[in-house]
């Protein structure tokens, strides 16, 4: 992986006794509205919102077009460390969270096609390929001032952030949201496939042997089913709050 920050060019605030800057970490299934809350914490904050999902995405998508083995973890490892993966502010005004470059290209929605949603979850299972992206997560999640969504993000990446959220919502809800956002651009794909590509990252996340998808035992649970954005948002604010507070106290 390309030893460049893919750093949000947001304007971060000094950190001070008063306004403590933390790292809060969200994990959860797929589809579970995790960069949407992700991204509005972290603009009422004034934080990173950093996506890993975005990183494993774009290595498939390397994967693919080199016709690099989805299951050859040494081949995922070295061609990771050839890619030059930044994530940056939107580019565009598209519906888009940030904008993912790919060395000089826009890779934003390629990242989400179908065929690279077939194969990233084989590719994040590969041991080697989870290392070769550990440390710039890790590097990232010590900035503080973060907001970092995947899946082993609480549990593995950084263990020892002071908000951790775990979100989930019914298949049949992750569907219909995924089916609308995929409809807003002009992808026209049937409820079936969304709902059994979910539930195949699901199962294949939750039971592979490194840094599998499991709820940090010291998170905030959230079943986004019945929830609006605004109440998610709202609950997780009010953690962040409280314990900004017992901070500033101590
Ligand atoms: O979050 P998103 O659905 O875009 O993630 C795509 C895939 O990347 C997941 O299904 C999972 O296989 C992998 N992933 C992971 N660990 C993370 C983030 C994503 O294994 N921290």
């Amino acid at each position: 992986m390309a030893h460049r920050l893919p750093i949000l060019l947001q304007e971060r605030a000094t950190v001070t006794k008063a306004d403590p800057r933390l790292t809060i970490t969200i994990d959860g299934t797929a589809g579970s509205g995790k960069s949407a809350l992700g991204s509005l914490l972290a603009a009422r904050l004034g934080y990173l919102f950093v996506d890993t999902g975005a990183f494993y995405r774009a290595l498939t998508l390397a994967a693919l077009r080199a016709q690099v083995s989805l299951e050859d973890g040494p081949a995922l490892a070295a061609l990771a460390q050839t890619l030059d993966i930044r994530i940056e502010p939107p580019t565009a005004s598209d519906g888009r969270q940030y904008t993912l470059q790919l060395g000089t290209e826009d890779v934003t929605w390629e990242i989400r096609s179908q065929s690279v949603d077939a194969g990233v979850s084989p590719v994040a299972a590969q041991p080697e390929a989870r290392a070769a992206m550990l440390p710039l997560q890790r590097q990232l999640a010590r900035q503080k001032g973060v907001v970092m969504a995947g899946r082993d993000i609480g549990t593995v990446v950084c263990p020892e952030a002071e908000v951790k959220v775990f979100l989930i919502a019914d298949l049949e809800t992750r569907t219909r949201r995924r089916r609308q956002e995929l409809a807003e651009r002009g992808a026209d794909i049937s409820s079936a496939a969304i709902a059994e590509n979910l539930a195949a990252r699901d199962r294949l996340d939750s039971s592979r042997d490194t840094a599998p998808l499991a709820q940090p035992p010291d998170a905030i649970a959230l079943d986004t089913s019945q929830l609006s954005l605004e109440q998610e948002a709202a609950i997780v604010l009010s953690r962040i709050e409280a314990i900004r507070g017992e901070m500033t106290a101590q």
